[in-house]
């Protein structure tokens, strides 16, 4: 253990490194798994961070060890102040990241470029625009496609993100792969999650054993290959021989891999979360704002950190929407 890392050490001795600020709980997209048709209750401007605040925040945690940052939401990119968030961030000794659904990437390449931003990723359900509008509400499936296509020309590397849902979009599986034939794009299977307003249940959730289930039904077992996942991955990884780019498993729902996880959530009004599926947050915006030091809340927050799952470490449990109802939307925790 790393004496410089103390206040970000969990009671199991997990090191959090990595730090997920939600830069604001707006979006241009509506997807029907993250937020209620409704929308959510949008916290009043003056709750949420500033890009100062963003910032000394931020460097705190880089203080203390975070050598990771990404910036999510709600869409990151909404928030007019991204580029400066975004430039302040890159002046911190931090690998800098983004999770977009890239409807307006094309504005921010040269951003991206100034702030060394190299990894990228983006959300694509369905290679079909119909499918796309329906579970986006929104009817932009031409302009994201095109613009992850100019991210990869760009150089970027870049994760797509699939959230598969049952009876939907799970019949896409082999094209999402057959993309990455000739694109150098790692594809991302992502089981779907319980969260408050998503309507979720698990006979929705596509598991990591039918997403490859289908994988070995199409494909030859010898063009199939396990790649080495990286140290925390939250993703089984594989790659099709030949193929330019792979394709992974994330599976919260059948697989979780608590047991390796190195995240803290910040959200856009400036509370800690100290896993994705934890309804308590601590409020390190208040004292902040008041001018006391924010630590001994930040250390309170992650020694409190439960084992798996935020205390839902039974299938049962998580499913329970007496236990997932109480935490936020996705939309405001930034996924
Ligand atoms: N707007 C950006 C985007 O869509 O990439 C960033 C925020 S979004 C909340 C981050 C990620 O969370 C996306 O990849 C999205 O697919 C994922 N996500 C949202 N709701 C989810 C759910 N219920 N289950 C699994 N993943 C979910
Ligand atoms: Fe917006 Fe991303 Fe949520 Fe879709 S998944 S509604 S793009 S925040």
């Amino acid at each position: 253990m790393n004496e410089h890392n103390n206040i970000l050490t969990d009671t199991f001795g997990r090191e959090h490194t990595y730090l997920r600020i939600s830069l604001t709980e707006r979006c241009n997209l509506r997807c029907t798994y993250c937020m209620p048709a409704e929308g959510i209750a949008l916290s009043p401007k003056s709750h949420l961070m500033t890009y100062e605040e963003v910032y000394t925040i931020a460097k705190l945690f880089v203080d203390h060890g975070v050598t990771k940052i990404r910036l999510t939401g709600g869409e990151p990119l909404v928030r007019k102040d991204a580029p400066i968030i975004l430039e302040k961030l890159a002046s911190l000794p931090v690998e800098l990241a983004i999770t977009t659904n890239a409807v307006s990437v094309d504005r921010f390449v040269d951003t991206f470029k100034k702030c060394g931003i190299e990894n990228i990723n983006v959300s694509l359900d369905s290679l079909n625009a119909e499918k796309f509008k329906q579970i986006t509400r929104r009817d932009y499936f031409e302009r994201t496609f095109n613009n992850i296509l100019l991210l990869v020309k760009e150089g970027f590397r870049v994760k797509i993100n699939a959230v598969l849902m049952k009876d939907f979009n799970d019949n896409e599986i082999v094209d999402f792969i057959n993309f990455t034939k000739n694109h150098p794009v790692a594809m991302r299977f992502i089981e779907f999650m319980p969260f408050d307003g998503n309507k979720w249940n698990l006979e929705k959730t596509v598991s990591y054993q039918e997403v490859m289930d289908k994988v070995h039904s199409h494909f030859e077992e010898d063009q199939i290959i396990r790649l080495q996942d990286a140290p925390n991955d939250t993703s089984k990884n594989y790659k099709i021989e030949g193929y330019k780019g792979s394709f992974a498993v994330i599976s919260s729902v059948t697989n979780p891999f608590c047991d390796t996880c190195n995240r803290l959530r910040l959200t856009a009004n400036g509370h800690l979360k100290n896993c994705l599926f934890s309804s308590s947050e601590s409020d390190l915006l208040t004292p902040l704002r008041e001018g006391k030091s924010i630590e001994p809340v930040i250390q309170k927050a992650v020694q409190a950190k439960l084992k798996m799952r935020g205390g839902m470490d039974t299938l049962e449990k998580l499913q329970n929407p007496d236990l997932h109802g109480k935490n936020r939307s996705m939309i405001a925790i930034g996924g």
